[in-house]
C-alpha cells in the first residue's frame, strides 16, 4: 500500500517512521509512505502557502491552489493499471471520528492513501468540498497540525495491512478489534518473565500450559478490564456500527472514482480472525 503525505512540514516524518514494524514493513516493500512537500506546489518566488483569512480574523489559512495542484499531480502519478485507487483525506479537527473500524476499512480497502496535513487556522473550506474523499479527526482535540494525525492514521492502518505484523493474526487480537477476545473489547492484559516480581505473581492459569484454560482466561480479563475502564465498549452500551466510508462523488476531485467497498464489514478481508478453538493461544510478536 502507498501512503502519501501531503504537508509543508516533510522533515517532521523522518521520526515516526523510521523504527519499529512500520520501519520493517517499508524495507520489506510492504508498504510505501511518501512525503510531499507543498511548497513543490507554489507558484511564486516566496513559496506561499498561506493567506489571510476573508472576513477577518487571527491567523492564517491554507491556500487552495497549491493543495489542489499538489494533490492533482499526485494523483495523476498513482499506479498506471488504475489510476483511481487513491482516497484523498483531509485531516481536521472537524472531521469525522478516527477509530479502529475506520482503519480497518482503510487497510482492506487497499487503495493508495494521500493525507493531506493542514496547519495555522486550518484549510480554505473548497478542499474538503470539492477535492477530498473524507475529512478525518483523529479525536476531540486541536493539534497545531495535521502531521501528527497523519502519522497515527498511518501507523494505524499499516499494522492491519498483511504481513506488517510478526504474527499474522496478532492484529485480530488488539483491543478494539471484533475478532479477538469479543466484539470491541480491550485486549486482554499480558504478562512476562519474572513469574514473581517484588512480590506480584502472574496469574497461575498462564503458567499451566493448558491452552483451552488460557484462552478462557485472557477472555474473561479483557472483558473485566473493558468493563472496568471503558464500560462505553461493552455490548450493553455500544452504539451502532459506524457506517462505511464515505464514496467519492463523480467529479469531486479529478480521476477520483473509487471502486465499491466491501460489504459492511468490521474487520480487513486481508487477515482472518485466529481460530479460538485449537492450537496455542495468540501472542504478538513486534517490535
Ligand atoms: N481552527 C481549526 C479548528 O478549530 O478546527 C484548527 C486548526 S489546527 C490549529 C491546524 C491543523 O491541524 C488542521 O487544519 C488539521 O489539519 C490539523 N488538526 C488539528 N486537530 C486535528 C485533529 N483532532 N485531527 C486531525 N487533524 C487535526
Amino acid at each position: 500500500m502507498i501512503f502519501h503525505v501531503l504537508t509543508i512540514f516533510p522533515e517532521f516524518f523522518e521520526g515516526p517512521f523510521a523504527h519499529g514494524v512500520v520501519k520493517r514493513a517499508q524495507d520489506a516493500g510492504i508498504l510505501e509512505i511518501r512525503i510531499h512537500n507543498l511548497r513543490d506546489w507554489t507558484n511564486d518566488r516566496h513559496q506561499t502557502v498561506d493567506d489571510r483569512p476573508f472576513g477577518g480574523g487571527e491567523g492564517m489559512v491554507l491556500k487552495p491552489e497549491p493543495i489542489f495542484r499538489a494533490v492533482e499531480s499526485i494523483v495523476a502519478r498513482a499506479p498506471a493499471a488504475n489510476p483511481a485507487r487513491c482516497r484523498v483525506v483531509l485531516l481536521s479537527a472537524q472531521g469525522r471520528l478516527f477509530h479502529q473500524t475506520v482503519a480497518n476499512q482503510l487497510a482492506a480497502e487497499n487503495r493508495e492513501l494521500l493525507l493531506i496535513c493542514g496547519r495555522y487556522e486550518g484549510v480554505d473550506e473548497r478542499v474538503a468540498e470539492h477535492l477530498a474523499d473524507d475529512e478525518i479527526s483523529i479525536g476531540n482535540y486541536v493539534l497545531s497540525g495535521g502531521e501528527l494525525a497523519a502519522a497515527v492514521v498511518i501507523d494505524t492502518v499499516a499494522r492491519l495491512l498483511p504481513g506488517v505484523l510478526g504474527n499474522e493474526t496478532s492484529a485480530a487480537f488488539d483491543s478494539f478489534q471484533d475478532s479477538g477476545h469479543g466484539e470491541g473489547l480491550l485486549d486482554c492484559p499480558h504478562w512476562t518473565r519474572p513469574a514473581e516480581f517484588r512480590g506480584w505473581k502472574v496469574p497461575e492459569v498462564l503458567l499451566n500450559g493448558n491452552h483451552q484454560e488460557i484462552r478462557r482466561f485472557r477472555r474473561e480479563a479483557a472483558l473485566e478490564k473493558t468493563t472496568r475502564l471503558r464500560p462505553d465498549l461493552t455490548a450493553a452500551s455500544r452504539p451502532a456500527p459506524a457506517p462505511q466510508l464515505p464514496v467519492p462523488q463523480a467529479g469531486a476531485s479529478p480521476g477520483l472514482t473509487a471502486p465499491a467497498l466491501s460489504p459492511a464489514s468490521h474487520e480487513p478481508a486481508s487477515y482472518q480472525p485466529a481460530s479460538r478453538a485449537e492450537g496455542p493461544p495468540q501472542g504478538k510478536i513486534e517490535n
